[in-house]
């Protein structure tokens, strides 16, 4: 059975990963139609925090469910992985959503359906590797490769945690315009939520070590490189003292 779930596994993991690469271009020529890229056009919608939660509940509870069929579910690196998932799932679907001041604001359906079914084979390819198919053992929490890449996921979800707060905070509760974000990493790039959060996957992909890893954190960069692009843009047209030394991703190079 295993033997044939390898293969199965590996195949969709070369489906999330063409998925990546098909998103990157798509989002090119196609902004994603939600927050201050929304736009009329893209049919029915969905209440923003209602959305958020829905959107990435696969990514949280689906994850816990796979991830508790495997036999190696007591296994301490496996529980260790698991650890460093949650920590920014459990986040990002139960709090996350509760923090925002989008009153009023609602995101398509279809951007929430496509979040939701890429994040169910997400939660498959990572949970069934770190709880089953990785088979880790006690040891890999010395691996230089875990120490390595645990230190870059905390340090990512740091970066993006507090980048989202400040601009969340740019708000009062119930206004919903959009401010000039100053002071920190925003002094440097427009979007520091969105490199905290590819450092943060990048990190899972080295301390998974795993194919699964790094399909999840190509297609984090592929979907918000583009976006941190349209971003970026977005703020220099709309705010003409935009400073021109920030870049949109990378400080002092993109
Ligand atoms: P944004 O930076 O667009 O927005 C984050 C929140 O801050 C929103 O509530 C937004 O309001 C508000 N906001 C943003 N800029 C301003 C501003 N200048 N003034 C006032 N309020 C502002 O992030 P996203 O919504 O795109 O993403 C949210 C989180 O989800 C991020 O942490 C991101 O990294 C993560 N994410 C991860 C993906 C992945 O592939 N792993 C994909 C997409 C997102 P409003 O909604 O009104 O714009």
């Amino acid at each position: 059975m295993i033997g044939g779930e390898r293969e199965l596994h590996l195949l969709l993991v070369a489906v999330e990963a063409g998925l990546a690469l098909l998103a990157a271009m798509a989002l090119v020529f196609l902004v994603a139609p939600y927050g201050r890229h929304a736009r009329p056009g893209f049919g029915p919608s969905l209440d923003n925090r209602v959305a958020w939660v829905l959107m990435e509940s696969p990514a949280a509870f689906g994850f816990v469910a796979i991830y508790m069929a495997g036999e190696h579910r007591l296994a301490v690196a496996s529980l260790a992985l698991l650890g460093l998932w949650l920590l920014h799932y459990g986040q990002r679907t139960l709090v996350f959503p509760f923090r925002l001041r989008t009153t009023g604001k609602r995101m398509p359906a279809l951007v929430v359906l496509w979040g939701f079914a890429f994040n169910v084979l997400n939660a498959y390819v990572n949970a069934r590797w770190i709880s089953e198919l990785g088979a880790y053992t006690a040891s890999w929490l010395w691996d230089p490769r875990f120490v390595l890449g645990a230190t870059l996921f905390v340090g990512g979800w740091w970066i993006n945690l507090s980048a989202d707060t400040a601009l969340i905070a740019l708000r009062a509760p119930g206004e919903t315009e959009y401010k000039l974000p100053q002071g920190g990493w925003f002094e440097r790039i427009s979007c520091p939520n969105y490199f905290g959060e590819i450092l943060a996957w990048t990190g899972w992909a080295i301390a998974t070590w795993s194919w699964a890893g790094a399909s999840f954190a190509l297609f984090t960069a592929c979907n918000l490189a583009p976006r941190a692009r349209a971003n970026h843009r977005w703020y220099s047209r709309t705010f003409s003292d935009y400073p021109t030394k920030r870049r949109a991703l990378i400080p002092w190079v993109w």
